[in-house]
């Protein structure tokens, strides 16, 4: 594996929660129903993600970790992008940075698995699994001790990984997620578990954010749908007298992808100015949906920062839609 691998790889892959999520949304991305995550250490020797999703056939388990090979797309059109995954970089990068085995089975055939360590990628091999794919990845950043000196303690570690995890399943309520901690062995100890959500988009994502965030702040949250000029605001905020103090919960989606990005914590701030101190902050959900044409993802490789073309329309449109939705509610 070349320098110049390792660096790039070094980017997509910053940390053990940078891994979850790329092996969640390749979860997603394969039409998952159930998706499990095991980590030990922090995710620092293991990282496991198990989903039932269509499978990778065995003949292309070879393509999967080869460097900008993606099924998703076909490379001509890599702003209108609808799944996750469109760089193919994900599983080269991990199979760079730790030792990667990825087990998988397509309906109709036999299962099949595959290793890769430090670049070095084995042969395809029979397996055995029912069905969907087990991606594992133990020992991260064995090979780059650079990187190892950068990662915090365990349990930092784990809280990265636990708040990836929730943002992907308040994006996805159709879709159950179990998050469990093997450190020690045996049995592990689930410390998230979401089943999936059935119902219309708005009692899914309500009975999905009653788990990830609390039935505290599903009871006391307005429901918030705006469209305006193309783009549609959908989700849910807190009452102003739920509103906590230093603990901060905002979470925006954009095309259901989290994202993070301070436009957020601004419009929010605006549109509660009024109604909550300066010292609190209000808790919210919120989902944009729009043309991808819209926004750049192309940001940054670990893509959970977006650009809008016009920020200033997002903005206005939260602002205007939350202000509303807490007249309509008497504040
Ligand atoms: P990308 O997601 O950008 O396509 P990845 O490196 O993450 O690139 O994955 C490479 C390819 O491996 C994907 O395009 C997909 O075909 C396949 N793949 C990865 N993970 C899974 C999975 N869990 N289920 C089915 N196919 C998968
Ligand atoms: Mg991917």
């Amino acid at each position: 594996e070349s320098a110049v691998n390792r660096i790039a790889a070094g980017e997509v892959v910053e940390r053990p929660a940078s891994a979850v999520k790329e092996l969640v949304e390749n979860a997603l991305d394969a039409g998952a129903t159930r998706i499990t995550v095991d980590i030990a250490d922090g995710g620092k020797t293991l990282i496991r993600v198990t989903d039932d999703g269509c499978g990778i056939p065995a003949a292309q388990l070879p393509l999967a970790l080869t460097r900008h090979a993606t099924s998703k797309i076909d490379g001509s059109d890599l702003l209108n992008i609808h799944t996750f995954g469109f760089r193919g970089e994900a599983l080269p990068s991990l199979g760079a940075v730790g030792r990667l085995t990825i087990t998988s089975r397509v309906p109709g055939a036999d299962a099949a698995a595959i290793k890769v360590s430090g670049g070095q990628v084995g042969t395809v091999r029979p397996a055995a699994l029912r069905s969907g794919t087990v991606v594992e990845l133990r020992d991260l950043f064995h090979a780059t001790p650079a990187r190892l000196k950068f990662m915090r303690t365990d349990r930092a570690e784990t809280q990265a990984i636990a708040d990836t995890v929730k943002r992907l399943a308040m994006a996805e309520p159709a879709v159950g997620f179990t998050l469990r901690d093997m450190s020690g062995g045996g049995e592990g100890r689930v410390s998230f578990r979401a089943d999936p959500e059935s119902g219309d988009l708005f009692d899914a994502l309500h009975g999905r954010l009653a788990q990830v965030l609390g039935r505290e702040f599903a009871e006391n949250a307005l429901r918030i749908d705006a469209t305006r000029d193309g783009i549609r605001l959908f989700g849910y905020a807190a009452l102003p007298t739920y509103s906590r103090g230093a603990a901060v919960s905002q979470y925006l989606f954009v095309n259901t992808r989290p994202v993070r990005d301070k436009m957020l914590t601004g419009a929010l701030r605006a549109a509660y100015m009024d109604v909550l101190s300066r010292d609190r902050h209000p808790a919210a959900a919120l989902f944009v949906d729009c043309d991808p044409m819209l926004v750049d993802v192309n940001v940054h490789p670990a893509k959970s920062e977006v650009r809008f073309r016009d920020p200033g329309v997002a903005r206005g449109l939260i602002v205007s839609a939350l202000r509303h939705a807490l007249a309509a509610a008497g504040h």
